[in-house]
Parts: C-alpha cells; sequence; structure tokens
C-alpha cells in the first residue's frame, strides 16, 4: 500500500457492549488519524444496548461507513453454550464465509481489517489483506489465553505461565478448564492463528500491565504486539442524564456502583448491597440490571431493590436502570470511587480517569482482571468474596459497607489511582507521538 493514499480499514466487531465499544473507541481514534474506516454491523444484535450505542456512533461519525452483516440463523453446537453472547459469536463465525464479497465490493478498497478474536480463525483464511485483531481482555488474561492448549499442570493450586506472576487458579473462570465448553475451544481455535496475522493490538498499555507485555513479546507467537490503550472514549452526541444531581455532590463523595453491561446481581445479593449503601452513609451512584441481556430486563428499579430503599435514600444516591454514559460518570469531579465486576474496558476507564476501583468480579477475565488492578495500585480486591456468577455466595451487607467506607476513605489509594492515570494519559500521548496505529498498518 503507498503511504501517501489513506488507509481504508474495516473494524469487525462481533458480540456484545464490551467487544464492540473498543472497537468502536479504536475506529474513532483511527479515523482522527485519517484514516477510512468502515464498521461490519452484526445483523440482529444481541441487546438493545449494542443496536442503540451503534446508531449514535454513526450520527456521530457519518464519515465512518457501516456495512450491515446479515447473520446465518444459529445452528445447535457441540459444545456447551448457553450464554446469548457466545451463541451470537458462534453464530457470526458461522457466517463469515458470507463476508469476502461483500468486503471486496467496499470502495474504495480495504488496506486492512481488524477483526475481533473470537471470529479470527474463521475469517482469516478468507481474507487476501493484512488482518490484525484486537484483544479486548488484559494482557495477563490474554497471557493465559495463549498458553490454554498446553497448561502446565497447577502446582500448589496455581498455574506457572513462564515471565509473569503465577495465577491462582481460583482465578481462572470454570468454563476455561473444559474443554468441551464453546470458551476454551473458542480460545484455543483463534489462538492457534495469531502467528497469521500482520499484528495484535491489545487495549492496555505497558506501564499498566509491564510484566504481561513482555511477557507475550518473549514468547514470539505474536508478529507484533501493539499496546493501544487505554482507547480514549469519543464525544457522543447523546446528552448524560445522572450529570446534575452528580453536579450537586462533594468532589470524590460519590461511589459509583456498576457491574457492566450484561451482569445482573441476584434478588438477594441486591438486597444485600442497597442494605449497606443504606449503612454505610456513602453517598451513591447505582446502576442496576435485572438479566444478562437488556431486552429482558422487565422490572422497574423500585421493584429491583425496593420502594422504601429509593425513598429513605433520597438524599443519600441514585439508583438507575439501562444504559448510562460510564465514562462521564466517572469522569465527574463528584465520583470517588468505582465498585467494579473488572469487565477489562471498565477497568481501563476507571485507569484513564484514576478512579480506585473496589473489584468484585463476577465472572470471565474478571479476577484476573482484578489481579491487575491490585497490582497496579488502582484498587483493592476482597478475594474471599468469590465468583458472583455461578454460585458464589452472598455476601453481607456489613461486610460490603466497610469496604465501601474503606474505599472512598482511601487517601493512599486515591493517589496511587492518580499516578495510574498519569501514566495512561503518558501512554496515550506516546501512542499519538509515534503514530503507532497508522504506521503499523501502512507498513
Ligand atoms: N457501559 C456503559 N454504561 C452502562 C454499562 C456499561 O457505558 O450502563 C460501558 C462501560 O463503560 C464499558 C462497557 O460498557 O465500556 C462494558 O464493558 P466491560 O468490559 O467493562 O464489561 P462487560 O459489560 O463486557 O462485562
Amino acid at each position: 500500500m503507498s503511504n501517501s493514499a489513506a488507509p481504508h480499514l474495516a473494524l469487525f466487531p462481533c458480540a456484545g457492549m464490551g467487544h464492540l465499544i473498543p472497537f468502536l473507541r479504536l475506529a474513532a481514534d483511527l479515523h482522527s488519524r485519517g484514516a477510512a474506516a468502515t464498521i461490519i454491523t452484526v445483523e440482529p444484535t444481541v441487546s438493545s444496548a449494542e443496536s442503540d450505542y451503534l446508531s449514535d456512533f454513526f450520527a456521530t461519525f457519518p464519515r465512518i461507513k457501516r456495512l450491515e452483516f446479515h447473520l446465518l440463523p444459529h445452528t445447535k453446537s457441540q459444545l456447551i453454550n448457553e450464554d446469548p453472547f457466545f451463541i451470537q459469536m458462534e453464530r457470526v463465525g458461522n457466517s463469515v464465509h458470507l463476508l469476502p464479497p461483500l468486503l471486496s465490493s467496499l470502495s474504495p478498497p480495504l488496506s486492512a481489517a481488524i477483526v475481533d478474536f473470537p471470529i479470527l480463525s474463521r475469517l482469516l483464511h478468507l481474507l487476501s489483506l493484512p488482518v490484525y485483531t484486537l484483544i479486548t481482555s488484559s494482557a495477563r488474561f490474554f497471557s493465559l489465553m495463549t498458553s490454554l492448549s498446553h497448561l502446565p499442570p497447577p502446582l500448589n493450586s496455581q498455574i506457572e505461565i513462564p515471565n509473569i506472576v503465577p495465577i491462582p487458579v481460583s482465578s481462572i473462570p470454570p468454563p476455561m478448564l473444559d474443554p468441551n465448553h464453546f470458551f476454551s475451544a473458542n480460545i484455543i481455535e483463534n489462538v492457534a492463528v495469531l502467528q497469521h496475522t500482520k499484528g495484535v493490538m491489545i487495549n492496555t498499555f505497558s506501564s499498566l500491565e509491564p510484566e504481561a507485555i513482555e511477557a507475550l513479546r518473549a514468547k514470539g507467537v505474536l508478529k507484533h504486539l501493539l499496546p493501544v490503550g487505554p482507547l480514549p472514549p469519543f464525544q457522543r452526541s447523546k446528552t448524560c442524564h445522572e450529570l446534575p444531581w452528580l453536579d450537586e455532590q462533594a468532589a470524590e463523595s460519590v461511589v459509583y456502583i456498576s457491574f457492566g453491561s450484561r451482569t445482573a446481581l441476584s434478588k438477594a445479593q441486591m438486597r444485600e448491597v442497597a442494605g449497606a449503601l443504606e449503612e454505610s452513609g456513602c453517598k451513591f451512584f447505582w446502576v442496576v440490571k435485572g438479566s444478562k441481556v437488556d431486552k429482558e430486563d422487565e422490572e422497574e428499579v423500585d421493584e429491583m431493590v425496593g420502594e422504601a430503599f429509593l425513598k429513605r435514600t433520597e438524599g443519600q444516591g441514585r439508583v438507575v436502570r439501562g444504559w448510562v454514559e460510564q465514562e462521564r460518570i466517572l469522569g465527574h469531579p463528584a465520583i470517588g470511587g468505582f465498585v467494579s465486576h473488572c469487565g477489562w474496558n471498565s477497568v481501563t476507564e476507571a485507569a484513564a480517569l484514576g478512579v480506585p476501583v473496589l473489584a468484585w468480579p463476577t465472572h470471565g477475565d474478571q479476577r484476573v482482571n482484578a489481579e491487575v488492578v491490585e497490582r497496579a495500585g488502582l484498587g483493592v480486591w476482597e478475594r474471599e468474596w468469590g465468583w458472583q456468577a455461578g454460585g458464589g455466595r452472598l455476601i453481607g451487607r456489613e461486610e460490603i459497607a466497610n469496604k465501601l467506607r474503606a474505599l472512598i476513605g482511601d487517601a493512599k489509594l486515591r493517589a496511587t489511582a492518580k499516578e495510574v492515570k498519569e501514566k495512561a494519559r503518558r501512554a496515550r500521548e506516546e501512542c499519538l507521538l509515534q503514530g503507532l496505529l497508522l504506521n503499523s498498518i501502512s507498513d
């Protein structure tokens, strides 16, 4: 490709907000650096959040093109796969043979494609252009993924991976250790083709995860590892309804609580969180979810947390259901702490904004991500709380209230979180200075 022509990149996120958001941030970032971008959007999406977010994105960036990709119906899998977002990934993988003619018809012709990891192996051999992948998890978890097909036996209940601090077996999501599960089979299938990609982008930065990034590079299975994080949010056209209440609160006084886009706490656990918020006396902003897929959320907030609780805490906090603009909330001066499930996007947002985290992982990569949070000085983690999803124990209100008070009152943690923010800012600046992304694509 000639260096004088602006590259045209196709970006292909497969399923769920945790994948869609970093892909759209990368697209907006590349676009701002002069690249032409086409987003391949999967139709239909699993959640309303995905379709709403996409509409808003294309309204905000009219020059970024949308290629609608209609999926074949789902066929029953041989693998254990009950999660609607995993089912969607499998469905996308089973439909991608329909994509190459659509891509060939794009104008100007594509320079490269950036493909979501779960569909990489299905698509890579069908495309005759440079292919990159974007990893939407931590480098530490990605190290575990790249070692999965030949994991050594756990010694002292931990997994030894060369050049990184051992990963406790208790941090590994159980489906990852079951070869019949879609999660593990999909990781192994896609790791096997990484060496045939032009490069691997990952939404992290060296000073957050120096050890894991070096370990991945030392392994030599990846041609280029490009830490591109923390991917910056873009200005959205929608307004944020939560800010007026936050504007009235004292600086760093409010705890923001969210378990991401696809995790619903049990009813019993929600009651304990509500009790803890009240007992702690902390100001709070709590985003609640009733089900994994937002379209199935039928209950109103008062049915979820109780009308009496809402009345009693009217002056103390806000509870909302549905989509909020997390990055704007986290960036508000009133926010002093973040109770997070440690989905990797939430971690990178907390890092970029210097908000101290109380890690409460629920499933997937989140315990490994929580280790990163803790080691980086970005937050604290109560390991004993276990996994929330899949039968973790009920955590009582007193225990939670103590942690909330400690989080909001921890000046040392606030200071180290601010140091992480400064490192994140420098990482983005270096990324900008080196023109890392576009240079690597137009080489
Ligand atoms: N998010 C948001 N509003 C919400 C819920 C989530 O903006 O109401 C965003 C959040 O900022 C993050 C992404 O959705 O960028 C969730 O990704 P993450 O990896 O944190 O967790 P997941 O939802 O994949 O479990």
